[in-house]
């Protein structure tokens, strides 16, 4: 699609953030193009409209970010998938694994409900650890999830290979 081209162009890659060694993809780039932010949403729109998804599930911070309209536009209701001690309802949590240590995320208990049909959203995969914590959470539900979709995947930490089975869609691959 040539509008991945233009896509890709706006978002701007920051060596050694957050530490050394780190190539990080700047997304917050992309937002300040119109065309390029639209032309993102509407590729994963055209992709999901009709597939009978219920819900968009969007991962702290980025997902915020792309899940919302992808939501609105498809009909669907937002769930947020947020870091620890944000939600203020009951929740269920999901541990996983960083690099060094570990991180959590947790959803509200109730949103997500076991007749849904789930599209997992966030801006980037890299080792896949946040997606299949996300996977978990709507699993543990009795939700199904339909796939999941990211901006960028970073495809050699092979992240893809962490969904157990789950699809994963992207606009591009970043090295
Ligand atoms: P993973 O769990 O797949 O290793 O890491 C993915 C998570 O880390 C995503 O929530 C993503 O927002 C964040 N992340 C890791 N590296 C980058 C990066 O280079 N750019 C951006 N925008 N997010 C990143």
């Amino acid at each position: 699609d040539p509008r991945i081209h233009g896509i890709k162009n706006r978002i701007r890659v920051v060596p050694d953030f957050p530490k050394p060694g780190i190539m990080f993809q700047d997304i917050t780039t992309l937002l300040l193009d119109h065309k390029a932010f639209k032309d993102t949403i509407d590729l994963f729109v055209e992709r999901y409209k009709g597939r009978n998804i219920s819900v968009v599930a969007g991962i702290e911070a980025r997902g915020f970010i792309f899940g919302p309209p992808i939501a609105l536009a498809i009909g669907a209701k937002f769930v947020p998938l947020r870091k620890p001690k944000k939600l203020p309802g009951e929740v269920i949590s999901e541990k996983y694994d960083l690099e060094y240590g570990s991180d959590c995320l947790q959803m509200h208990v109730g949103a997500v409900e076991p007749a849904d049909q789930a599209l997992i959203v966030d801006d980037l995969v890299a080792t896949g650890g946040t997606l299949c914590a996300a996977i978990n959470l709507i699993e543990r539900v009795g939700a199904q999830v339909v796939e999941c979709a990211c901006v960028i995947e970073l495809p050699d930490l092979k992240g893809r290979e962490k969904l157990s089975g789950k699809p994963l869609y992207v606009l591009m691959e970043s090295h």
